[in-house]
């Protein structure tokens, strides 16, 4: 049974996250129904509600992975140490147009979800195919999504019809208008994969229901040299030119920017999610990061597919951002700690438009959060709660999360559904993909 009562938690620190970064400790936080009542001192708090004690800890934001790709959980290690459109074009496509169904995605997005959720991030944003299986289980585990229904020019198992996928994206965002698990975007895969047709069409639909798009950019070194070489100008200055800059547009990777680029994303505000680990494995590159918030370019992460990272630890992705910045800078000043973790929480959140309900611990938001054991020999000791949040806390910390006023994760343990069935469902499939890999 999962609790979705009045809750009165207390913590040693409740960091808050708001625009004065706010922390009380010791402090608490009132949910009522599915939002953040109040929250404060532990001294002034409300004698009401269910009251959990969680001492020695910290109660944050949910963390929110900005780009993933859930259902490439059951491809995880499935082909490692390889280049990326080798990789891609020769190992991940070819299993996918093999395996790829409703039941595959519904089985890998369950898994992702559960280890999302457990490692304390209660919002991701997902590209694949099957978007409405990802919904389905988004919902059953107890996490937010935002879908991304994949738009590629070539036939997919879930588009048969390329030109269809705009139709099918039209029907989610009514489907979805009033969920409060599921938001939808676009999710266009890249200057290459994708027509420009499509790209023209992507603009059109973002201004008709007001929806964010999504596309892979720049990621390698490579697919910027045949932009140039196919389209005489860089993969930005394309998308620029087919009106895409100026739309609700987030750039994922963007490891490398040419020159005539920067103009154009400051231009028009252009936001960036940056993938460091998947990029470093895929030995993409280093991703600039120091050099888009100092041009005032908003960045938030993701941890792309785990068949690229391979998991899906916000955490790492977030400690790594924060070290990149730091090592490629000379700078050590750079992004410190509580900027960092404002990149995986309200900043994401304003990066996809949820800031008004998520992304800080704030009256009346919704009541996503996290509770961080400090009981650990390495969280000890705390002189800095953002320190130890950033630079010595893991995943593995998180003991209780809360989506929506609901207790999704207790004392480490998903409370909506059996994870060992998931996980068998998962070696199942595995044992399917290594006797085909076995068979070529
Ligand atoms: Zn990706």
């Amino acid at each position: 049974m999962v609790d979705t009562d009045h809750f009165l938690l207390t913590a040693r620190y409740v960091v808050s996250m708001d625009e004065e970064g706010t922390l009380y400790s010791p402090g608490y936080v009132a949910i009522q129904g599915s939002r953040i009542k109040s929250l404060g001192l532990v001294d002034d708090a409300p004698d009401e509600g269910k009251r959990i004690d969680y001492g020695n800890a910290a109660i944050i934001p949910g963390l929110i992975n900005s780009h993933t790709h859930a259902a490439m959980t059951l491809l995880r290690g499935v082909a490692d140490d390889l280049a990326l459109d080798d990789w891609l074009e020769n190992h991940i496509w070819p299993l996918e147009a093999k395996f790829l169904s409703p039941e595959f995605v519904r089985a890998g997005t369950k898994l992702a979800a559960i280890e999302m959720l457990k490692g304390g991030t209660t919002l991701f944003a997902d590209m694949y195919f099957f978007e409405d299986e990802v919904a389905a289980a988004a919902k059953d585990v107890g996490i937010r999504v935002l879908i991304g229904e994949g738009i590629l020019a070539f036939p997919t198992v879930s588009a048969k019809e390329p030109g269809k996928v705009f139709d099918h994206i039209r029907n989610q965002a009514e489907k979805y208008r009033d969920d409060e698990f599921v938001r939808v975007h676009i999710a266009a895969h890249s200057t290459y994969a994708t027509s420009e047709d499509q790209l023209g069409k992507c603009v059109g639909l973002s201004e008709e229901l007001n929806l964010p798009i999504k596309i892979h950019c720049a990621e390698s070194r490579k697919e910027v040299q045949e932009s140039i070489e196919k389209h005489d100008r860089s993969q930005v200055a394309y998308l620029n030119d087919l009106g895409l800059l100026d739309t609700q547009i987030r750039l994922v990777h963007m490891v490398w920017p040419q020159d005539g680029d920067w103009d154009l994303l400051k231009r028009d505000n252009v936001s960036v999610v940056s993938c460091p680990q998947s990029n470093l494995k895929l030995g993409a590159g280093i991703p600039p990061i120091a050099r888009y918030l100092d041009e005032g370019i908003r960045v938030s992460l993701g941890t792309d597919g785990a068949a690229s990272n391979n998991n899906l630890d916000m955490w790492e992705e977030m400690r790594l951002a924060a070290f990149l910045v730091k090592g490629t800078s000379l700078d050590p000043t750079k992004l410190p700690a509580r900027q960092a973790l404002r990149m995986v929480t309200i900043d994401a959140a304003r990066i996809w438009g949820m800031d008004e309900g998520l992304g800080s611990l704030e009256p009346g938001k919704k009541a996503d959060m996290v509770v961080v054991d400090l009981n650990k020999p390495h969280t000890t000791p705390t002189y800095d709660i953002y320190s130890t949040l950033v630079y010595a806390a893991s995943a593995a910390d998180v003991s209780d999360v809360f989506v929506a006023g609901h207790r999704v994760v207790k004392e480490a343990k998903i409370t909506t559904l059996d994870e060992e069935s998931v996980l068998g469902e998962a070696r199942d499939w595995a044992e399917r993909i290594m006797q085909e890999r076995g068979n070529v």
